[in-house]
C-alpha cells in the first residue's frame, strides 16, 4: 500500500485531481495514489452511431477511442444487438478489425464458457450497435447487465455505439427499435442518471411523412417518465471521466427533461440532473 501524506479523501472528479496535482506538496507517492484512484474512475464514451453517413466504421471517433483504451491490449466485444440479424461471429469479426488496427486484440462474449467471469477479468468493453431488445434480453437472461455494470462503474472503459450507448442510460425505453423480442426487463446498466436517444433526429419540414417526430415520441416517454433524456445526434457522444458527464462532437445536443421545453446544449457541456 502506498502511505499517502497529502490526500485524505478520494476525489471523485478530475477537477478534485488536478488541485491535488497543481499542489506544491504533491509527493511521489500521492501520484501513484492518485493513478489508483484514476483506475477505479469512471471511463466511458457513448456514441451515437458507429458509423457516421459516407463514412468509415468508428472513423470520427478514433483519436476518443484510443485515449478511452490508452495502455489497454485486449478489450471484450459484446456482439448480441446483431445489426441486420448477423451472427455474433460476424459481429465480433467486424469490431476485431477495427481494434488490430489500433493494437487492441477482441474476443466476443459469446465466445467465453463463463461470460461473467470473462467480464470479471476483462481490462475493457465495446458494445456495438444493432437491436436494443435483443442485446438487453441476451443480458439480462445471462445475469450480465449488472456484472458489466459493476465491472464498468468500477473503472474498467466502456465504449457503446447506439444500442450499446441505449444500455448506458436508466432504462431501454427511449430506444428507436422494434420489440421483436421481449426481454425480461427494460432495466440497463445506469451508468449515467439519464436515458439516451441515439441517432437524434430532428424533424424535416419538407418531408411529407405524417407519424410520430422523435421529439414527439421522447414528449410521450415524459408523460409516463420523469428520466431525462439525451437526444444524441449522429456524430455526437457522451463521455464520462469520474463523475464528469459531458457532450461532445460536432453538432449540438438536445435534452429533453420532464416539465420543461427542451432544449440544446453545446458540445463540451457538462450534464448534471
Ligand atoms: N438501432 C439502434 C442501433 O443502431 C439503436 C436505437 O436507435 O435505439 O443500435
Amino acid at each position: 500500500m502506498h502511505q499517502p501524506s497529502l490526500i485524505r479523501q478520494a476525489p471523485s472528479s478530475i477537477a478534485g485531481i488536478l488541485n491535488i496535482l497543481q499542489s506544491s506538496r504533491t509527493k511521489a507517492a500521492d501520484l501513484l495514489l492518485l493513478q489508483d484512484i484514476i483506475a477505479y474512475m469512471k471511463n466511458i464514451i457513448l456514441a451515437s452511431t458507429s458509423t457516421l453517413f459516407g463514412g468509415e466504421y468508428l472513423a470520427y471517433i478514433k483519436e476518443q477511442i484510443k485515449d478511452l483504451f490508452k495502455g489497454i491490449d485486449s478489450i471484450i466485444f459484446v456482439p448480441y444487438a446483431r445489426p441486420g440479424g448477423i451472427s455474433h461471429d460476424e459481429y465480433t469479426a467486424i469490431a476485431a478489425a477495427y481494434f488490430t488496427g489500433i493494437g487492441i486484440e477482441v474476443k466476443g462474449l459469446h465466445t467465453f464458457a463463463d461470460p461473467k467471469q470473462a467480464i470479471q477479468e476483462a481490462k475493457g468493453f465495446f458494445t456495438g450497435g444493432g437491436n436494443t431488445f435483443l442485446l438487453v434480453k441476451q443480458l439480462h437472461e445471462q445475469g450480465l447487465m449488472t456484472e458489466l455494470s459493476a465491472a464498468v462503474s468500477g473503472g474498467k472503459p466502456y465504449l457503446g455505439s447506439s444500442a450499446g450507448s441505449n444500455i448506458g442510460g436508466i432504462n431501454m425505453q427511449t430506444t428507436n427499435d422494434m420489440p421483436i423480442v421481449y426481454p425480461p426487463s427494460f432495466e440497463t446498466m445506469g451508468l449515467v442518471p439519464f436515458n439516451l436517444n441515439p441517432h437524434y433526429l430532428d424533424p424535416n419540414p419538407d418531408l411529407k411523412h405524417n407519424g410520430e417526430t422523435r421529439e414527439t415520441r421522447i414528449k410521450e416517454f415524459h408523460t409516463q417518465n420523469s428520466i431525462p433524456v439525451v437526444g444524441l445526434r449522429e456524430g455526437n457522444w457522451i463521455r464520462v471521466t469520474g463523475d464528469q458527464i459531458t457532450t461532445e462532437g460536432a453538432e449540438q445536443t438536445r435534452i429533453f427533461e420532464a416539465g420543461k421545453a427542451p432544449y440544446e446544449v453545446a458540445s463540451g457541456t457538462i450534464l448534471s440532473f
